[in-house]
């Protein structure tokens, strides 16, 4: 399949690599490509730069966003959450019409420090605001309530421990669901939501998961449901 990845930063690179290991077509979009692939800084966490990653993934191409999305089956949204509605706007509605977007963004404003707040938030969701502004593109929200590495290698952490998909597209979910299980997720421990309106939920796990990230100082949990 050949799949867009929306977004050059930690979690673009982790998905990419994720599925280039799984054998399939893997474009990254980003604003400039001559920018990114000129950049030599570390991330705020510490990761290498971009040049650097790349060197060891060249087999990963690089395209401006429109053009990624043009050649897109499917998408991932890696893009941060209060610029993700700019990132597809430059990746073009017509590049996006009737294609899959798995968006694992989070709508997180660090503008009055931490922890970041959620905007939108409670009678809204990133979510819904992609499906609005782009009514054809099948919008998926999955992922996006863990850390990257676990994204892609669930069975990172012992024992059983959830994702959740919300979406309005039955088969857009159904193809969601599909790269989650080649990812590694057990079918069972996929709990489907609902609807899109669902992503406001999942997003607003993201105030609880910063503050266990920071009482547990680590990123490697995730969480569970449990019923009778
Ligand atoms: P990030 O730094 O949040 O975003 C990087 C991407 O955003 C880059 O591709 C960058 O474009 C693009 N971007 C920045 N400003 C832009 C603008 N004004 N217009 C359009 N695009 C712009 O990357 P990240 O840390 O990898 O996180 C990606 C997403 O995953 C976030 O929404 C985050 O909340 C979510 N998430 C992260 C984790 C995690 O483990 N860190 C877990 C769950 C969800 P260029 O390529 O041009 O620089």
């Amino acid at each position: 399949m050949k799949v867009a990845i929306l977004g050059t930063g930690m979690v673009g690179r982790v998905i990419a690599t994720k599925l280039r290991m799984l054998n399939h077509q893997v474009i990254l979009g980003t604003r400039s490509v001559e920018n990114t692939l000129n950049n030599e800084k570390k991330d705020a966490y510490g990761n290498v730069s971009f040049k650097e990653w790349h060197l060891q993934n060249s087999d990963i191409e690089l395209k401006t966003f429109a053009d990624a999305a043009y050649e897109a089956e499917i998408l991932f949204n890696c893009t941060g959450g209060g610029v993700s509605l700019a990132a597809l706007e430059a990746a073009g509605k017509s590049n996006l019409d009737g294609k899959v977007l798995i968006d694992l963004a989070n709508p997180l404003d660090f503008s009055n420090g931490m922890p970041p707040t959620l905007n939108p938030v409670n009678t809204d969701s990133l979510g819904e605001q992609i499906q609005r502004k782009f009514p054809m593109l099948k919008v998926v929200k999955t992922l996006n309530t863990m850390n990257a590495g676990l994204m892609v290698d669930p069975g990172k952490l012992k024992g059983d421990h959830n994702v959740f998909i919300c979406g309005n597209d039955e088969a857009a979910k159904a193809t969601a669901r599909e790269v989650l299980q080649s990812m590694g997720w057990k079918p069972n421990l996929i709990i489907d939501l609902g609807d899109i309106t669902n992503a406001r939920g999942t997003e607003m796990l993201l105030p609880i998961w910063l503050r266990l990230w920071n009482a547990l100082e680590t990123a490697e949990f995730n969480f569970h449901i449990q019923k009778n």
